[in-house]
């Protein structure tokens, strides 16, 4: 997901040219890791851009600033209007929006207290994460390094540094020929991708796990179950074997930056006939239309840049 400069960056309260919206090498949150960010898109609809699921994003962000102890220093109200300020400002239409908050420079100490805490939310037009992905599918492998355990850093919190173990599997995966990589957890059982949660599709249903795999509550995995059910696909959360990858009528992937992206081979083995299945592309159709505001029951999700942001739940 590379990026091309937009003109403004929200930076501590105000839209600052992109270029100006900089920290200095000391921050904390360069130094250590500990910032926390979320990643939304926007989607150009018939009633203009909006950004999907605006409220349940910015409420992880939320939580993942409280895991770390981290006082955000706006509210989850002033970060909705700012995020649709950004939208707004660089007329973006299809786009990625970063909002991130981070411990910036003031000890190199470990311990965060005495650090100010720095908040930008950036955004920039964008396209597919995984080239072609959607479309064709994606080839995997299964990392050979394991996600750490919730016991160690919560899994549940998007934080900066927990991303350098998301890094270094999909590095690796890209040096042996895939394009992304399935992390186990400490247990030996699946936990998701580097960044995306997966579904196996068995049998006519929808299977995924749940937190206690070490994965992130994806806002899309969510978004994804209650279109299944809501299309009377039967739905299972539970553990996920190695096995049950290998033995998959379907696999996809679900996140922000990926939507719902279908996973056509794992370590050289076909899934199926290797090509987007019917239940995947079904799912994938139905996505489609939702965040385009084409389906009147979940226009809930939109928040558009033309509207007030509205209450965000706590
Ligand atoms: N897992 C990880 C590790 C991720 O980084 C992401 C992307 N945020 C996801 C899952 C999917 O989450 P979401 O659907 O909220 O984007």
């Amino acid at each position: 997901m590379g990026f091309t400069p937009t003109e403004k960056i929200w930076f501590n309260g105000r839209l600052v040219p992109w270029h100006d919206a900089k920290v200095h090498v000391l921050a904390h949150g360069l130094q250590y890791g500990t910032g926390v960010f979320e990643g939304m898109r926007c989607y150009l609809t018939d009633d203009g851009p909006a950004v999907f699921r605006l409220d349940a994003h910015l409420e992880r962000f939320g939580r993942s600033a409280a895991t770390y102890e981290l006082p955000l220093p706006y509210s989850l109200e002033a970060l909705a209007e700012a995020t649709l300020e950004v939208v707004r400002a660089n007329r973006l239409e299809n786009a990625y929006l970063r909002p991130i908050a981070f411990f910036d420079a003031a000890t190199l100490s470990v311990w965060t207290k005495e650090c100010p805490v720095g908040v930008a939310i950036a955004g920039f037009p964008t396209g597919a994460y995984l080239p072609g992905g959607p479309e064709n599918g994606v080839r995997v492998t299964i990392s050979s390094i394991r996600k750490f355990p919730s016991n160690a850093m919560p899994a549940a919190a998007k934080a900066c540094g927990q991303y350098i173990n998301s890094a270094r599997a999909v590095n690796e995966a890209q040096r042996r020929g895939f394009d992304e990589a399935i992390l186990l957890n400490q247990r030996g059982e699946v936990s998701e991708g580097s960044g995306e949660n997966i579904f196996v599709v068995k049998n006519g249903g929808v299977h995924t796990n749940d937190a206690d795999a070490d994965i992130l509550m994806g806002v899309t995995r969510d978004s994804v179950l209650q279109l299944a059910r809501d299309l009377n696909i039967p739905v299972r959360i539970a553990p996920i074997r190695v096995e049950d990858l290998r033995a998959a009528d379907e696999l996809f992937f679900s996140g922000t930056a990926v939507e719902v992206t279908p996973i056509g081979e794992v370590d050289g083995a076909k899934i199926g006939d290797g090509k987007p299945g019917p239940i995947t592309r079904r799912i994938q159709q139905t996505f489609e239309q939702v965040v385009r505001g084409r389906r009147p029951e979940y226009r809930k999700w939109l928040a558009f840049a033309n509207q007030p942001a509205g209450q965000v739940r706590t």
